[in-house]
C-alpha cells in the first residue's frame, strides 16, 4: 500500500504521464508561438490545429470553429455566460440553480448588482433538479438558462437533454449554457444531442494539468470575449495560445474517450463497493443522494452528529485524501450550499464527506478506506456530545 490513497478526484486529478509525455515536447523544443509565420511555426501551429479537431470530437460538435481554448471551467462558465448576456442586452432575466459551482453563483451574485433578474432553481432531497419550476420559470425576456451537467459534491447527473427541451418549448431564443467540467471523462458528452448552445469542460479534472479549460459555443450563438485582445481562437479568446497545456486536454480527452467504458464499470463498481460498505457497516451513515442517476466516481455520504472536518483528518492522517464538501468551501465552516438545497439534516451535513474516485484508483485503496474508516467513525462518535441522539439512530437503523 503507498502512502497516498486519493479520493478527492473532483477537486483535481493527477496528470496522466501519457499526457505529459504529449506535452513535453511543446515545452521544451518546439516552443514557437503557433501565429509566426516561419517554418518552426508550423508544428506548433498544426498541434493546436489537430487539439482542436480532438476537442470538436470529444463534444461531438459539428465544427472546429466552434471550440475555444480557454485557461480553466471558471474562466469557460464566465466566457459563456457575459458573452451571451453582452449579445443579448435587450433580456435581462436569467436562468440558473441553486447548487452550481462558485463559479457560477457568484457570477450571477455580480450580475444581479448589475441589474439581471435571477431564478434559482432548487433541487429535492436527492439532488435532483425540479423541472417544473425550471418550466414555468422561462419565460419572454429569459436570456441565458444555466445549469450544470453533474454537481461536484454529490455527483448527480441532471437531465440536459430533456431541459434543453424545455427550454426550447417556451422560448426559442434563449440560449442554454451547460457548465460539463465534472462529466468529462466520466460519462459521454454529445452536445447535437443534448441540444446545448454552450458547454465548458476543465482539462485538470480528467488527468490534464491545472490552467487549461475548454468551451463549446455552437455556430448559431454568438459572444463577445471576456479577454479582449489579439484574435486568437477567431476573436473569441485573446492571448498567445498554450500551445503544451492545449496539446495535454486533447491528450487527456483522447485517454478519457478511451476509457468511459472502464469509468463506467470498473469505477463504478469500486464507487459501490466503497459506499455500500460504509452504510453497511457505519450505523450512522446516510448516502445524502440516495441512489439516482450519478457520475460513476463519486459518493457523498453524512455521518451523523460528527464534524466532517475531524473524519478528514483522521483520514489524512492514514493518507487518504477526500472533502467535506467543494474544494472551494472546505477551509470555511459554512455548511455546503448544495447539500443545504437538499435539505439533508443538519445532523449529517456538518458530517458529510464527498469521496471521488479516479481510473487510477485501485481495489486494494478501496479495500483500505472500507477497513479503516468504521473505526476512524466510532471514535468521533465516541466524542459526539450527542450521545442520546445516536442512541436512538442506533436503535433505529438496526
Ligand atoms: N464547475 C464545476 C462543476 C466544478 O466542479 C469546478 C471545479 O471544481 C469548476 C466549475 C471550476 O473549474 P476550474 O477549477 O477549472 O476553474
Amino acid at each position: 500500500m503507498g502512502n497516498l490513497i486519493y479520493l478527492d478526484n473532483n477537486a483535481t486529478t493527477k496528470v496522466d504521464p501519457q499526457v505529459l509525455d504529449a506535452m513535453l515536447p511543446y515545452l521544451q523544443e518546439e516552443y514557437a508561438n503557433p501565429s509566426s509565420v516561419y517554418d518552426f511555426a508550423k508544428r506548433a501551429n498544426h498541434a493546436v490545429k489537430e487539439a482542436r479537431g480532438v476537442m470538436k470530437d470529444f463534444f461531438n460538435a459539428k465544427d472546429e470553429k466552434e471550440i475555444i481554448f480557454t485557461s480553466c471551467g471558471s474562466e469557460s462558465a464566465n466566457t459563456a455566460i457575459r458573452g451571451v448576456l453582452n449579445m443579448n442586452k435587450n433580456k435581462r432575466h436569467i436562468i440558473t440553480t441553486k447548487v452550481e459551482h462558485p463559479c457560477v453563483l457568484n457570477l450571477y451574485q455580480t450580475l444581479e448588482k448589475e441589474g439581471y433578474n435571477v431564478d434559482y432553481i432548487g433541487v429535492n432531497s436527492n439532488g435532483e433538479l425540479d423541472l417544473a419550476q425550471l418550466e414555468e420559470a422561462i419565460n419572454d425576456d429569459t436570456a441565458l438558462v444555466s445549469i450544470m451537467y453533474a454537481n461536484n459534491e454529490t455527483g448527480v447527473i441532471f437531465p440536459i437533454e430533456k431541459i434543453s427541451e424545455i427550454i426550447k418549448s417556451k422560448n426559442k431564443e434563449t440560449k442554454f449554457f451547460v457548465d460539463a467540467v465534472q462529466v468529462s471523462g466520466k460519462i459521454p458528452i454529445d452536445v447535437q444531442a443534448l441540444g446545448v448552445d454552450l458547454m465548458g469542460i476543465s482539462g485538470h479534472k480528467f488527468h490534464a494539468p491545472k490552467g487549461i479549460g475548454a468551451l463549446y459555443v455552437n455556430s448559431k450563438t454568438l459572444i463577445t470575449p471576456l479577454i479582449i485582445g489579439g484574435h486568437q481562437e477567431r476573436g473569441k479568446r485573446a492571448g498567445t495560445e498554450n500551445v503544451p497545456y492545449i496539446v495535454g486536454i486533447a491528450k487527456a480527452a483522447e485517454l478519457a474517450q478511451d476509457h468511459l467504458k472502464y469509468e463506467a464499470t470498473e469505477v463504478k463498481r469500486l464507487r459501490d463497493k466503497l459506499e455500500k460498505n460504509i452504510v453497511k457497516n457505519v450505523f450512522n451513515a446516510r448516502l445524502n443522494t440516495g441512489i439516482v442517476n450519478r457520475v460513476p466516481n463519486t459518493t457523498n455520504i453524512g455521518f451523523e452528529y460528527i464534524e466532517g472536518e475531524l473524519i478528514l483528518l483522521h483520514l489524512s492522517d492514514l493518507g487518504i485524501c477526500a472533502s467535506s464538501g467543494s474544494a472551494c468551501t472546505s477551509g470555511s465552516l459554512e455548511p455546503s450550499h448544495v447539500l443545504r438545497a437538499m435539505n439533508v439534516p443538519f445532523t449529517a451535513i456538518h458530517g458529510s464527506i464527498r469521496f471521488s474516485l479516479s481510473k487510477f484508483t485501485t481495489e486494494a485503496e478501496i479495500d483500505y478506506v472500507c477497513e479503516k474508516l468504521p473505526g476512524i467513525i466510532e471514535k468521533l462518535t465516541n466524542l459526539s456530545p450527542f450521545q442520546d441522539e445516536l442512541e436512538a439512530l442506533k436503535k433505529l437503523r438496526h
